[in-house]
């Protein structure tokens, strides 16, 4: 979704201006949304996942109930949130070590992929 001029508005946490010459022009866009595991749409595919040797891929293909994690945000509005923050706060929250985490998570399953059927079933 892009972001306009207009929509900016203060920190959404400590309500200071989003940039300013002490902290620099970066902020940050954290678009949040609820999520949640649907238990027997998992039951069914983890135990698919042990039939095909910790094959989690494999699993969620052949499922009759692939999609195991619901996104709240897509079904209801008020389950989806647009974070605008300053550096300060992005940092204090602890969200640049999760958002270079999340990176590396995922780069990791692009590059092994042939070895994340295994991990993730393990
Ligand atoms: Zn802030």
């Amino acid at each position: 979704m892009p972001l306009k001029l207009s929509d900016l508005r203060p920190c959404d946490c400590c309500h200071a201006p989003l940039i300013s010459p002490q902290i620099g022009p970066i902020f940050y866009v954290v678009d949040v949304q609820e999520a949640a595991i649907k238990p027997d749409a998992a039951r069914e595919t983890l135990a698919l996942t042990a039939y095909f040797n910790g094959h989690l891929g494999l699993a969620e293909v052949m499922s009759p109930q692939p999609n195991a994690v619901s996104l709240i945000g897509d079904q209801d509005p008020a389950g989806k949130a647009r974070l605008l923050l300053c550096r300060p706060c992005y940092e204090a929250a602890g969200l640049h070590q999760a958002a270079e985490s999340a990176t590396a998570a995922t780069e990791g399953k692009h590059h092994d992929r042939n070895d994340s059927d295994h991990r993730e079933g393990a």
